[in-house]
């Protein structure tokens, strides 16, 4: 049998909708080209996305060890080629809302936590005698005045919007995956991984919440459900969930119309 490739989130967010999507997205060669295509149109919301991650990356780089003040952000304009609308909007945005928690964090006498502990930290997860694991990019890890460990995600998109119950309890999904993965890669043992902060530029908006126990849980045994069957290798593990995102699937032809189901 061929190796087995670890299930990405995005894979396993898609098991959550559709156990058949799942195996058709994680037999897509095109899947696992994902991130190392450069084609995506400049306005492309993927790209757009990936762009205001990279500029807050550098902006931390850059930051080390700088004083912050009040008026820093006015002082302190398109440091990352990032002028085209929305960024140019979206960095200005961030900018301003991270020198106020700077400020807040001085306040305390605790600005050498404005400083993420990590940024786009990969973290994999294999659980003992499974045969594929599990990977993930996690934005950013902030530790808090209590020494806990929070997930920082960038959300890009007005569908991030957490104040929506759908939107909130895929984010929940989400970060108990990255919480998973984080825990039992071990990278901060002497941490409580406690919380999670979605930022989300195009809303302007900022939602922290404590990760969910039953969302950690629910997700770890459908982690192994998925390695379970993934191992097996037969497509009839993964039962089809005909719904009205079915219209929005890229595999219908093959899925639906295939074998003559409608
Ligand atoms: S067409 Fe529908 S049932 Fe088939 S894989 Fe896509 S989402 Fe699942």
């Amino acid at each position: 049998m061929a190796e087995l490739k670890d299930i990405r989130k995005s894979a396993f967010i898609t098991y959550r909708q559709c156990n058949r999507r799942f195996d058709y997205l994680y037999k897509d060669p095109h899947y696992w080209d994902y991130g190392t295509d450069k084609t995506l149109p400049p306005d492309d919301p993927r790209q757009l996305g990936n762009e205001f991650h990279d500029a807050c990356d550098k902006w931390y780089d850059k930051m080390r060890g700088a004083t912050i003040t009040k008026n820093f952000t006015r002082t302190f304009n398109n440091p990352f080629n990032v002028e085209q609308p929305p960024l140019f909007e979206w960095f200005n945005w961030f900018m301003e809302t991270e020198t106020q928690r700077w400020i807040d964090l001085e306040e305390h006498g605790k600005s050498g936590l404005w400083y993420p502990l990590a940024c786009e930290l990969e973290v994999q997860y294999k659980a003992p005698g499974a045969k594929v694991g599990m990977t993930g990019h996690i934005d950013r890890i902030d530790v808090l005045e209590d020494n806990t460990i929070q997930i920082v995600e960038y959300k890009a998109g007005k569908s991030y919007d957490m104040t929506n119950k759908y939107a909130l309890s895929n984010m929940n999904q989400e970060i108990g995956f990255y919480a998973v993965l984080l825990r039992d890669s071990k990278a901060f043992p002497d941490r409580e991984i406690k919380t999670w902060k979605v930022i989300n530029p195009k809303l302007g908006k900022v939602w922290v919440n404590r990760i969910s126990p039953i969302s950690t849980r629910a997700v770890e045994r459908t982690m192994s459900e998925i390695a379970d069957k993934v191992s097996n290798g037969s497509t009839k593990d993964f039962d089809k969930n005909i719904s009205v995102l079915c219209n929005w699937c890229p595999y219908v032809e093959e899925c639906l119309y295939g074998d003559s189901i409608l």
